[in-house]
């Protein structure tokens, strides 16, 4: 199932600030038709009410390669160690919270990439691995 929340968006074109719908979770055993606006990096389009200028957000998606145990953050600025370490760190302290989290996030590969490339080739691999 895909995760959303609402977000305020600034339209890049006439200024007016809207609540928007975005994608924050991606489930690929269920959302396997999100692949491909995931590959273009268009996963989270969004347009504007007033002057419909359409928008395409870089925000950070968790993808969850079901039924692999992986789970990948896509954030196109978390470019640096430290910004990924941070995404680390936050899903260490979620995980740690109870037994059965820890458990599950002993046995998951946790990545954060912020390059579009790379996670085309994830995707890439999964749809292969999956025809
Ligand atoms: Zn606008």
């Amino acid at each position: 199932m895909v995760g959303t929340s609402l977000t305020e968006v600034k339209c890049s074109k006439c200024k007016n600030v809207y609540e928007s719908d975005v994608i924050d979770h991606i489930d690929l055993s269920e959302d396997r038709d999100m692949i491909k606006s995931l590959k273009t990096g268009k996963a989270n389009r969004t347009q504007c009410p007033k002057c419909k200028k359409v928008m395409y957000l870089s925000r950070s998606i968790v993808v969850n390669f079901e039924p692999e145990n992986r789970i990948v953050v896509f954030d196109p600025s978390a470019q640096t160690k430290e910004a990924k370490d941070e995404f680390i760190e936050d899903y260490r302290s979620v995980t740690s919270y109870n037994e059965t989290l820890s458990e599950v996030g002993e046995e998951t590969e946790f990545i954060v990439i912020s390059k579009l490339d790379k996670l085309k080739e994830m995707l890439d691999e999964y749809v292969k691995a999956r025809k």
